[in-house]
């Protein structure tokens, strides 16, 4: 037996027995003859002592131990004269009798230990070295239990769990596809799939009522930092069921996460929200509802008072930042100029004081009165102390970069406890957004979402405005301003898909092309189906109390797409590309 116990279990009531550990040596250091070594495996890390009157040999091999070294190490638990409290297993020391040496390890590049001195890149490089930290362990773990707790909730709900193709062909979810040249059929390619969506829709028409699948999906999209090129869903759909259905099916599947992997409890039922009223009030479709300073339209509280600005603007709103009326002009002016970065785009911001004592100061005094001030900040329901920001333009983009400075503001106030937790539903979405560029419609979520049954009529209207009222029983669940999942109503019936792939301007023979087999399958008896996917790397990422991604992914890609442990993308020989019928034009190096 190569141990006895694990790096992380033995504890004082362990003191006297006789044991066998093996794993890494963390750090090893001489102290007045004895030998500490701090052995670390995924399970913790045990201290391991070497007696300075010890065997000579022994004495030897441990003083010749190297960080990252595999040992295995036999002795006696004993109780440690100093413990350590911040360790689990820091009230004992092993008591060494011998050692034996496993492997040796060149010296790591950087400390394996709970924060290391390496940087990014140089992880990324030796990722195998940074995945033995316990940050990393941890992560692992807890997306390890979070996909149990998928498996067995939908499990007892009667899901089955279903794999789908890699290798296919185009899927409707908008971004650019990876593509695989295929060699037995020159010259053409497959796809890697955006999502199983088509798939899971095949299955609902071949009778499997309740299907999921914890699945890699593939989008060459720019990378963000909870973005990467394959991620992974939980994909689910089902059949016979409406909108209700389907979220209380998902909550509960929530709820039970929240509940096995953090000891967390959510509300039950969870909040909803309407796309529209997330637009008005958060300038967002995933608002952070963990605190409040939503936005206020005060567009006719503030026109007809010969400020041609807002005189002239579609929208004005504004959101009452709770106790920063004592922001300085410097901050003011540096928020000015945050505003009108190209990530946000504002032309200006205008600010309106309530200071403590009652006094009113506006950077726009020349043109209100102290009581309309007064009159404006009660309708946004400021208080004294409070700092009024006022951004004005097209309702939507206004409303949109009002709802970026929010969460900036939250940010900078500390209302934005990554352990906090406010999930919510967003539904009712327009089902389709029309596109000023390109003079045509596309399909808000993707063109499989069905109209509400409600708005069907205007959904065979020519007009744009009727198309524009249009909603669709989609809907997203949303968690501290972060979309997890979404998913829709299906449309189910072979004349309303193909009428939805007019109303997108997709031509009849790039339909058939693309998804004629989907259009074909709905006229054998189609029944109703809807359903939904979560990213699981966020899932993961979000529960860990954590922004990016990566950490929550084994061995995942940099900003740049690439893996640079591995070295990929890479060239490829030319005989392979021969045999593809591929050539490069890339002229770059
Ligand atoms: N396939 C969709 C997506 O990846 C989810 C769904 O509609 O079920 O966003």
């Amino acid at each position: 037996m190569y141990r006895t116990h694990t790096c992380g279990e033995l504890r004082l009531s362990d003191a006297g027995k006789k044991v066998t550990l093996a794993g890494w040596v963390q750090k090893s250091r001489k102290l007045g003859g004895m030998t500490f070594i701090d052995l670390r495996d995924r399970y913790g890390i045990t201290q391991l002592v070497v007696e300075a009157d010890a065997d000579h040999a022994l004495v030897e091999t441990a003083g010749g131990l190297g960080r990252e070294y595999v040992i295995q190490a036999v002795g006696e638990v004993v109780e440690r004269a100093s413990k350590n409290p911040k360790m689990p297993t820091g009230d004992i020391e092993i008591r060494l009798e011998s050692i034996n040496v496993l492997n040796k390890s060149v010296t790591p590049p950087f400390t394996i230990e709970e924060v290391s001195d390496g940087g990014e890149d140089l992880r990324a490089k030796y990722r195998y070295l940074d995945l033995r930290r316990p940050p990393l362990q941890r992560a692992l773990a807890l997306r390890h239990r979070l996909a149990h707790e998928v498996r067995n909730y939908l499990d007892s709900q009667g899901f089955m769990e279903i794999e789908t193709p890699y290798l296919i062909k185009s899927t409707p979810e908008g971004a650019r596809d990876f593509v695989v040249p295929s060699r037995m059929n020159p010259g053409t390619f497959y796809a890697l799939p955006q999502s199983p969506q088509t798939f899971k829709q095949l299955l609902m028409v071949a009778g499997y009522d309740r299907y999921f699948q914890i699945v890699r999906c593939f989008r060459d999209e720019d990378l963000r930092a909870d973005r990467q090129p394959e991620f992974t869903q939980i994909d689910c759909e089902m059949s016979f069921v409406e909108q209700e259905d389907v979220l209380n099916t998902f909550e509960g599947m929530m709820r039970t996460m929240f509940r096995n992997a953090l000891g967390v409890e959510i509300p039950d039922p969870l909040p909803r929200m309407s796309w529209y009223d997330a637009m008005d009030n958060y300038g967002s479709d995933k608002p952070d509802i963990r605190f409040g300073m939503t936005i206020k339209d005060i567009s006719s509280a503030v026109k007809g008072c010969g400020f041609s600005v807002f005189d002239s603007a579609e929208y004005v709103g504004a959101i009452a930042v709770p106790g920063c009326a004592e922001y300085t002009r410097k901050q003011l002016d540096e928020l000015t100029e945050w505003v009108k970065r190209p990530q946000v785009g504002a032309k200006g911001l205008v600010y309106v004081k309530l200071n403590p004592d009652g006094s009113v100061k506006s950077s726009v005094d020349k043109f209100y009165s102290p009581e309309k001030l007064h009159e404006i900040a009660a309708e946004c329901g400021a208080r004294n102390g409070d700092l009024l920001l006022v951004l004005c333009g097209p309702k939507r983009k206004t409303q949109t970069q009002l709802g970026v400075l929010r969460i900036e503001m939250g940010n900078r106030l500390g209302l934005r406890d990554p352990h906090v937790f406010a999930p919510l539903w967003i539904v009712d979405f327009p089902l389709l957004e029309w596109s000023e560029e390109d003079g045509r419609f596309y399909a808000m979520h993707h063109p499989f979402t069905a109209p509400k049954p409600e708005h069907e009529k205007l959904f065979y209207s020519d007009r744009k405005e009727d198309l524009e009222q249009v909603c669709a029983n989609a809907y997203d669940f949303v968690l501290n301003g972060t979309e997890l999942g979404g998913g829709s109503i299906r449309i189910h019936d072979a004349a309303m898909q193909s009428r939805m792939f007019d109303v997108l301007g997709i031509s009849k023979e790039d339909a058939e092309y693309k998804f004629g087999f989907i259009i074909n399958a709905f006229k054998f008896g189609a029944p109703p189906h809807g359903g939904l996917a979560f990213g699981f790397d966020r899932v993961c990422a979000l529960f860990g109390g954590q922004e990016t991604i990566r950490d929550y992914i084994a061995f995942p890609k940099n900003n740049q797409g690439r893996d640079v442990m591995i070295d990929s993308p890479s060239k490829i020989d030319q005989s392979q590309m021969d045999e593809l019928f591929l050539a490069s034009t890339w002229k770059g190096e």
